[in-house]
This record gives structure tokens, C-alpha cells and sequence, in this order.
């Protein structure tokens, strides 16, 4: 059996060895390594593919939510909505400039934001809300915006985890999750569904002026070479990163079926197990499984990643502590009560889930898990 890893980039990489060798080669040749054609290429392919009128590349996923919210030009203090079972990037950068995080719950079922939760935390000061597309499933966008839109609050999709995933509006419309708040954002860090071979990322909107915004602040504050109008930073994806790039979307729908087979062996092999529960899906949304996790009920989570650890399977604790109780955010002095949020982090662990899992693999590990919960 071939080893198994959370995520097998070198055996994806040689399926596409050819063509992303050439790609490569051709970037040193060109030695424009930055800012050159396949970095506009793959902006134009992106927006073509995601049915969004910008896309704006950067660095990665964490500068991508950092230049979103600069493009707003909020105060220091102004209250920004996230919810606290989430990367740490998604809060970090809201504390990096000065503003004040506001944690909400999520839904047990979807792991994402729960409405009520954000209706409930909007105040004066909430300028805006950054819902986050979690494990590969979108937030439940449609209601969300209207809240959003009625209280005049700005919305920030972050789309780390869930890139390819539709959503599906009340009257039967479909658009890319990333592509429905005034902006989006996505990482292409190696092991997102979209991974380059460093760091990447890039922003999304249909709106020209926060377009023009995003791209000036990415480049210091600048339209024209030496002229800065706006602070701003230097956030750029490299040439050879989107180059891998432009390969790897061709194949971005493929890889995500393939995570979908991955999940659905995973639920049919758990289905009726009474500590197990597999993820839930939503009417709304597709999903791309980002990461297949479990809430396990009774189970000491912990013994079981270590009985795994023992057969060569790895697994992970996604995210073992939340926002609202991690360090840097004690500043901020508040004490929240997210119920579901504690439950979860108590209880939620992922499998290895990517696009180059066999069966023997997956049968070796849903023996392994039941093994020691049954
Ligand atoms: C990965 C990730 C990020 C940050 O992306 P980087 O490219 O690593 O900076 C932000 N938010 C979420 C939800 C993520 O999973």
C-alpha cells in the first residue's frame, strides 16, 4: 500500500509532471519572473472560471484578507463579524489593522457562520463581516447578505478552503462561493484544492472601483510607477506560481470529485455508527472537501489519533483552539459564549482526504477508525 498523507501533492505532481515541467522551464527562459504573462493569464482564467468580473492576485491567502479589509478604509475599532472556529489568517489580520474582531458560532451541521448568531453581534460600530467558507462548503450566503446589505455592512468572503464550490440562491441561481460578498478572497498555499508550489493567493469582485483599489494597495499604494497615492503593500504571486496555476484550475473540478468519491466511501463506511458523525450537507451548497472532518461523540478524539498515528495514519485536529480563546485576541477582554463552537473543537477530527487516495488506502482507514471506536 502506498503510503497515506493528509494531503499527496508529489503523486498529483507527477500526474501533470509534463506539462507543469514545461511551464516552468519556460518561465526561467522568459525570466519574467514577476509580473509576467502567466500571471495575467491565469487572472483572466480565474475570473472566467469563478463568473467574476476581477480577479486580483497576491501573495497569499492571509495578504489577500489584509489588503480586503484595508480596501474599506475602516477606523481603528470599527467591529469586524468572523466566526472564531477558523484559521487563525481570518482574525489575525483583523487585529493587524487595529480593528476589533467579533466572534460568532457557527451551525453544528455546517461547521459555518450561524446567522442568528451574527444578527445578534452587529452593533453601530460593525462595518463588516467576514464569513468563511469552511472545509469546502459554502456559508449560507443568500440571508447573509441581505443582513449584510440591510445594516449597510460590507462582506468579505473568505474562500480559503472552498474554491469551485457553488452556491445555489432561493430562486434556483447558481454563483461560485468567493464570488457573492463585495470581495472575496483564496489562498494557494500547496495543500488548498487549489495549490500552487509556494505561497499564492488572490481576491475577488465584481466591483470596479474596490478592483481598482485592491490591485493599487497590493502595489504600495500605486497605479503609476513611483507615484503612491495610499499606503499600501507589496503582495504580488509570482510568475512560476501562476504558471503551476494555470495548469492545475484545468483540473480543479476533476480534483474535486475526486475528493467527493474520497468522502462519499468515507460516509457510507460510518453511516449508522452512533459516535460518528459524518458531514452533514446543505441544500445550498456543493461541496469540495477541503477537509473530511468528524465530530465524534464519546470517543477520546485524542487516543484515536494516536491509534491511527500508530498504523501510519495521520489525521488532525481542525482547529483545536478557537479564535476566542486563543492568546493574541485576550486584548481584546471579552468573554464569549459560542456554545457550538466549544462543542465542536472538542470533538471534530479530519482524515486524509486529496485527490490521490485508492481504495486500499481508504479501507485500511475506515477499519482502523472503527477499530478502535466500535
Ligand atoms: C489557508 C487559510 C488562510 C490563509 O492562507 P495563506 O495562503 O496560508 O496565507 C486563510 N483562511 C483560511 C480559512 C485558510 O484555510
Amino acid at each position: 500500500m502506498r503510503a497515506i498523507q493528509m494531503v499527496d501533492l508529489k503523486s498529483q505532481y507527477h500526474k501533470i509532471k509534463h506539462e507543469v515541467d514545461k511551464a516552468v522551464i519556460d518561465v526561467l527562459e522568459s525570466s519574467a519572473f514577476i509580473n509576467g504573462q502567466p500571471v495575467h493569464d491565469f487572472s483572466d482564467q480565474l475570473a472566467t472560471y469563478l463568473g467574476v468580473k476581477h480577479v486580483i492576485p497576491c501573495a497569499n491567502g492571509t495578504d489577500a484578507l489584509q489588503i480586503a479589509l484595508m480596501a474599506l478604509d475602516l477606523q481603528p475599532g470599527d467591529e469586524v463579524i468572523t466566526p472564531s472556529f477558523t484559521f487563525i489568517a481570518t482574525t489575525e489580520v483583523v487585529a493587524l489593522l487595529k480593528l476589533k474582531p467579533v466572534f460568532v458560532d457557527v451551525d453544528k451541521d455546517t461547521f459555518c457562520m450561524n446567522m442568528a448568531s451574527v444578527e445578534k453581534a452587529i452593533t453601530p460600530k460593525t462595518k463588516a463581516i467576514v464569513p468563511v467558507h469552511l472545509y469546502g462548503q459554502s456559508v449560507d450566503m443568500e440571508p447573509l447578505m441581505d443582513l449584510a446589505n440591510r445594516h449597510g455592512i460590507y462582506v468579505v468572503e473568505d474562500n480559503a478552503q472552498a474554491i469551485g464550490c457553488d452556491y445555489t440562491f432561493a430562486d434556483g441561481k447558481i454563483a461560485k462561493a468567493g464570488t457573492i460578498g463585495h470581495m472575496g478572497t483564496t489562498s494557494f498555499f500547496p495543500a488548498k484544492n487549489l495549490g500552487c508550489y509556494g505561497d499564492g493567493g488572490a481576491m475577488f469582485t465584481n466591483d470596479d472601483i474596490l478592483a481598482a483599489k485592491l490591485k493599487k494597495i497590493a502595489n504600495h499604494g500605486s497605479d503609476k510607477r513611483y507615484y503612491h497615492e495610499i499606503v499600501g503593500c507589496n503582495s504580488r504571486l509570482d510568475t512560476i506560481q501562476a504558471a503551476v496555476l494555470n495548469i492545475k484550475l484545468k483540473h480543479l473540478d476533476a480534483y474535486a470529485k475526486a475528493r467527493n468519491e474520497v468522502a462519499a466511501y468515507y460516509n457510507s463506511a460510518f453511516a449508522g455508527n452512533r459516535k460518528i458523525i459524518t458531514p452533514r450537507p446543505a441544500p445550498y451548497t456543493t461541496h469540495v472537501f477541503h477537509q473530511y472532518t468528524l465530530v465524534l461523540e464519546g470517543v477520546d478524539r485524542f487516543g484515536l489519533q494516536q491509534h491511527l498515528a500508530h498504523k501510519q495514519i495521520p489525521a488532525m485536529v481542525y482547529y483545536p483552539v478557537p479564535g476566542h480563546r486563543q492568546e493574541m485576541f485576550q486584548q481584546f477582554n471579552v468573554a464569549y459564549d459560542l456554545p457550538v463552537t466549544d462543542y465542536l473543537t472538542e470533538r471534530v477530527i479530519s482524515l486524509p482526504i486529496h485527490t490521490e487516495m485508492d481504495e486500499e488506502q481508504l479501507k485500511y482507514i475506515t477499519r482502523s477508525v472503527l477499530e478502535y471506536i466500535n
